[in-house]
């Protein structure tokens, strides 16, 4: 592709730029018009205005758009698409603790069709690399892991699920009903052997598994403990939610004697293979730690801001060294937010609280792509324009509405969503002149529509 604004994030920029790709890799990134091929067997691109395609090679007028790499999105929990609009209202204990009922009657078809529209959805805005952290596993309902991993093939994102777990009910002191919590025994049994059956460590992974524990007050100690042991013997990556709100921070006061970092800490549960969902209200101490034990941080603005968590100090991780991904968090959190958006309410909340200086739109950009290729330990071959990594490119049509503003980046950042002409994942196009392509686009809506009706279906007698 060429004549497209080409933001390579790893420092170099391109106003009138090409990207040659080759299989599911990226052979050149530079100034100018593409080279001519070599040999006309091997090579395929992507094109927007116009494109001409010689036997294999297809060259591409990228004119008026904007290329980036595909957006990463570090935290969701894909199963809440059909759970969306419910306790909108809500702090976050009580949103889960009138949440945890429906959940407990989903099922694998349930599972299916909300994964199907939460990916479609986040590849229309641009990601090309997902990750899931699916934490309830109700008893008989079918195989809840699978379904999302099917529906992320057919789909055609790379895709980073996490096995979670909840192992800590009322009873023992925690947030969530007995019921829908699993032992210990069975959930480390049911983790490895959903690594054992689904990661793929090899490069160009187009799925990879992480170990998730749900939070500090779903979980006991030990099962923190068992899961580190089980990701570090496995040599995956480990999740979990922290300090997302106050309560939570009163929670582990009162039960341990800690901050939520410190308690991590305590248990080996910082790391570079580590990362974390939120970070919202961390003390400086906290701040300094997650920095130096280079643990990345999953920023999901919106949904803090939807149920009133507070503000992430993502100016202050950044300002330390520390790694920070963005996330759009579950679609029950945050209804229909698209990854791209989270952007600009990124910029918007730090600079709300911290003043115009403290995140531009090119930091926002790097946050979406290399940080979030970072919190996944994939910095190797994802997050940026260069030369042998993956072909996971966003190209934006930035010559509409949006070309009154001078810059690009600025454009894309600040302003609406632009239309996405072309994302290709690994070189494969999966959205094509702003239309998903892999699952017709209407189909994956309505399968995301059915599931929801279907969950309310079954979870009639406890709404
Ligand atoms: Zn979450």
């Amino acid at each position: 592709m060429e004549n497209a604004h080409v933001v390579t994030v790893s420092g170099a920029e391109y106003p009138d730029g090409h990207i040659v790709v080759d299989g599911d890799r990226i052979t050149a990134v530079g100034p100018g018009k593409a080279p001519e091929p070599a040999s006309a067997s091997a090579s395929a691109s992507a094109s927007a205005s116009g494109s001409a395609s010689t036997r294999d090679t297809e060259r591409i007028d990228a004119a008026g758009c904007l290329a980036t790499p595909g957006l990463i999105n570090t935290h969701h929990h894909l199963y809440q698409w059909a759970s969306q609009g419910l306790a909108v209202d809500s702090t976050l204990f009580d949103w889960l603790t009138t949440l945890y009922k429906p959940w407990s009657k989903m099922d694998a078809e349930v599972v299916a069709g909300a994964a199907t529209a939460g990916l479609g959805w986040l590849a229309k805005s641009g990601c090309t690399t997902s990750t899931d952290h699916h934490y309830l596993f109700p008893k008989g309902r079918g195989d809840l892991f699978a379904a999302e991993v099917e529906a992320a093939r057919e789909i055609g994102v790379r895709f980073h699920p996490c096995r979670g777990s909840m192992d800590r009910g009322e009873s023992q002191g925690g947030l969530p009903p007995d019921e829908v919590v699993e032992d210990l025994d069975t959930i480390i049994a049911e983790t490895e052997a959903a690594i054992d059956r689904y990661h793929d460590p090899s490069p160009g992974s187009m799925l990879r598994v992480a170990v998730a524990p749900c939070s500090p007050f779903t979980v006991t100690r030990e099962l923190l403990l068992k899961s580190a042991e089980l990701a570090r013997d496995k040599g995956v990556r480990l999740h979990t939610h922290l300090a997302e709100t106050l309560d939570e921070e009163e929670h582990t006061r009162e039960q341990f004697g800690m901050t939520p970092a410190e308690y991590m800490d305590s248990i080996g549960w910082l790391g570079p293979d580590v990362w974390l969902a939120h970070c919202v209200h961390l003390h400086d101490t906290d701040v300094k730690r997650l920095a130096e034990t280079r643990t990345g941080t999953a920023h999901c603005p919106s949904s803090n801001a939807r149920l009133g968590a507070g503000i992430a100090r993502v100016s202050r991780l950044l300002a330390e060294g520390a790694t920070v991904g963005l996330g759009v968090d579950g679609p029950a959190s945050a209804e229909l937010v698209p990854l791209a958006g989270e952007l600009r309410q990124a910029i918007y909340l730090q600079r709300a609280r911290y003043g115009p200086t403290a995140l531009t739109a090119r930091q926002a950009l790097e946050m979406a792509t290399l940080g979030g290729a970072r919190c996944l330990g994939r910095e190797d071959e994802l997050g940026s324009l260069e030369p042998g990594k993956l072909a996971d490119i966003a190209l934006w049509r930035v010559d509409g509405f949006h070309a009154a503003v001078d810059d690009p980046v600025v454009a894309f950042a600040f302003g609406q969503t632009p239309p996405l002409q072309r994302l290709l994942v690994g070189g494969r196009t999966v959205v094509d002149d702003d239309t998903l392509v892999t699952v017709p686009q209407d189909e994956a809506g309505r399968r995301g529509a059915a599931a929801h009706h279907r969950l309310m279906r079954l979870a009639e007698e406890v709404l």
